[in-house]
């Protein structure tokens, strides 16, 4: 009798035993229909052998195993393995996950993916001595090695990273260049295919279609690709001829999914190049702590570029103390004199404010009234150019009320400030000005986002006013001022990650200032001109603010000085997901030992979501593989765990968000 051993897409950790008297070892890694339940399932073949747990008059034989598509490699599965195990989630959808989902649905893709449409060569720049060395420590390096290219914003990272994908391709092999959001940088895209136009560059992203995302994992698989250029899921690629990961800002939050499969990118990547035993470059102006304490513990290489490529030096930056001064609706009169300024001179400027929308809350003065979400513990936020109230947590849309539901108060008030009111104000001041709003509202579509870039580097805009849309990974080289409004409120937040947040998202909008010829300006409107994390960023010393944080993390036993997962409860009532998780905790008590710490069930910061209430449960240790020995264990207990039909749970292995 032979039996394959099947991974499907259902919520259990284990594997399903079918018969199948043709199947060969060499089948491992195809795709097999099944029956299931009252219908059947595609699955993936992980074993073959001819023996099961199960009885053999139970076992159901295969309906057909599916041969069109050539075997998934063992290193994926390796991988897909892996992930299973670090995230505790079931091997059946984690490969599901990992396949495009026209693969999944037991298809193949008609047509062959089209690739990036090629560019005019563009010429390769000399490299300068730092590039030099860097590049030059990349190639050198053999077999299994995590390599940190912290470089200031503008020091030339992509050009190295080009050219060491260069180094690759000459060998034969096949790259992979992970982005945090592909959609939002169509200019690395152009700079890629502009650069190997004889190559096979396959983009990899959520906005790709189904049948051209199906085309592109076969081109990868089959060695017919050779750069992969991609968002997060492409970590997920099969590529047999891989010799280089590069992943490019690699402190950004869009490489950790926030549901389902909740996988770093980053570190499935790292896992990766270590499983095939290849480099790989992890590249930041601000590279995350983690990634930082590993470089300079001596766990990673370090290679560093302190100096911009092109322009002279890095943009001045000046924090302007707004404590004793009445601002203009939201702006100080020094920002506004250098808005002006840079008007004359015929340069761009971006106001950044991280808030969309035009204010964050509708207020009654009269009695108090405000414009809470009903699903969420939220306010609504007030869209004044469509006359709207939206939940941005939930996407509740309602209109904006003519006068106070509660006491029928005409004079209801919008208050604090989003992007919408400060474009307004913008406009009123300077109403010879060009102002562009770019946020998720303005930029609803990858197309209007085109747009909207084209536009600015048409040089169409005097005076930019975005969200961190704009802050990653742009060039524009007219713009000179950056202004930063409201940035005050993450320097408080509970969030012990929240200032490196903040830190690494001024320095890359500020980055966006004089990357060219013209020297840049940044201003930051603070009440606190005086806080160390502002000092850190005038001095451009992202060194001594990253010390800092670390010495607080490790005086907290915060990460990287400890590995955490949180499990999440929802439920009707919170007293639900409370007492859901107090269980969990019990039992948790009971399989941990002096190494696991154990915290108490609390309500999320954003308690309540789309009606449903939330709790969490943290754990914690110093210890990653005691860690991961105790979650496998809680995982399987918990899975016995009696809950109400309605209470959801998820375990999430290093979180991001609490
Ligand atoms: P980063 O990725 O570090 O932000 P980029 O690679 O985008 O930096 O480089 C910033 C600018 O400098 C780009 O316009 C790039 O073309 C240019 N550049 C990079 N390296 C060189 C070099 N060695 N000589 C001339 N220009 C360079
Ligand atoms: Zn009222
Ligand atoms: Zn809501």
């Amino acid at each position: 009798m032979t039996v394959v051993r099947v991974a499907l897409d259902v919520p259990l950790a284990r594997l399903f035993d079918y018969r199948a008297d043709d199947a060969r070892i060499s089948d491992i890694g195809l795709r097999v229909r099944v029956p299931f339940g009252s219908g059947n399932k595609i699955g993936i073949i992980v074993d073959v052998g001819s023996a099961s747990d199960q009885p053999a008059e139970k076992l159901k034989a295969v309906d057909a195993i599916l041969r069109d598509m050539p075997t998934l490699p063992p290193a994926w599965l390796e991988l897909c393995r892996f992930a299973a195990r670090y995230y505790q989630h079931p091997l059946g959808q984690v490969m599901h996950f990992a396949l495009p989902p026209l693969l999944r649905r037991g298809l193949l893709p008609k047509r062959q993916p089209k690739s990036i449409e090629h560019q005019a060569i563009a010429r390769v720049p000399e490299l300068n001595a730092a590039q030099r060395t860097a590049i030059d420590a990349i190639v050198a390096s053999r077999g299994f090695e995590t390599i940190l290219l912290h470089g200031v914003t503008g020091s030339g990272k992509t050009e190295v990273y080009l050219q060491a994908i260069a180094t690759v391709l000459d060998a034969g092999g096949q790259a992979l260049m992970l982005v945090p959001e592909i959609a939002l940088t169509p200019q690395l895209e152009a700079r890629v295919a502009g650069r190997f136009a004889n190559a096979r560059v396959v983009s990899m992203h959520s906005g790709v279609a189904d049948s051209a995302r199906a085309a592109g994992f076969l081109a990868g698989l089959e060695g017919r690709a050779d750069i992969i250029l991609g968002t997060r899921l492409s970590v997920f690629m099969p590529l047999p001829r891989l010799q280089m990961i590069i992943v490019d800002e690699e402190h950004d939050a869009s490489y950790k999914q926030q549901d389902g499969l909740r996988y770093s990118a980053r570190d499935l990547a790292i896992m990766r190049a270590k499983q095939v035993g290849i480099a790989i470059v992890l590249g930041s102006a601000t590279p995350s702590l983690e990634t930082y304490h590993h470089a300079h513990s001596g766990r990673y290489r370090l290679l560093e570029l302190t100096q911009r490529a092109l322009a002279d030096a890095m943009p001045t930056v000046r924090s302007v103390d707004t404590r004793r001064q009445k601002l203009q609706e939201g702006f100080s009169a020094e920002l506004l004199a250098a808005l002006e300024q840079r008007l004359q001179r015929g340069e761009q400027s971006l106001v950044f404010l991280n808030r969309r929308g035009y204010a964050p809350v509708l207020a009654c003065p009269s009695c108090g009234w405000i414009s809470h979400c009903r699903r969420c513990a939220a306010n609504m936020v007030v869209h004044l150019a469509d006359r709207r109230l939206r939940c941005h947590h939930c996407g509740l849309d309602n209109p904006i009320p003519g006068a106070c539901p509660d006491c029928g108060n005409q004079d209801i008030h919008p208050f604090g400030r989003g992007t919408q009111r400060l474009e307004l104000a913008l406009q009123e001041r300077l109403p010879a000005a060009r102002i562009l709003r770019v946020d998720r509202d303005s930029a609803s579509t990858p197309r209007k986002w085109q747009q909207l870039l084209a536009s600015i580097h048409a040089n169409e805009v005097d005076i930019l006013i975005g969200t961190q849309m704009l802050a990653k990974g742009h060039d524009f080289p007219q713009l000179t001022l950056v202004g930063v409004v409201g940035a005050d409120a993450a320097l408080f937040a509970a969030d012990f990650r929240a200032p490196e947040r903040l830190f690494s998202q001024l320095m890359q909008v500020g980055g966006r200032s004089g990357r060219a010829q013209l020297p840049g300006e940044v201003l930051i409107q603070t009440e606190y001109p005086d806080h160390p994390l502002y000092r850190a960023l005038a001095g451009h010393d992202y060194a001594s603010f990253a010390c800092r944080q670390l010495e607080e993390r490790q005086a907290a036993a915060f990460p990287p000085f400890s590995h955490q997962a949180l499990l999440r409860a929802e439920a009707p009532a919170l007293a639900q997901a409370l007492e859901f998780l107090s269980a969990a905790r019990a039992l948790a008590a009971s399989r941990a030992d002096e190494r696991i710490t154990l915290y108490d069930p609390v309500p999320m910061r954003l308690a309540r979501l789309k009606n449903l209430e939330r709790g969490q449960l943290l754990v914690e240790s110093a210890d990653r593989p005691a860690l991961q020995a105790f979650l496998a264990a809680w995982m399987t207990g918990l899975e016995g765990l009696r809950s109400p039909r309605d209470l959801r749970w998820h375990l999430d292995v290093d979180p991001l968000e609490f």
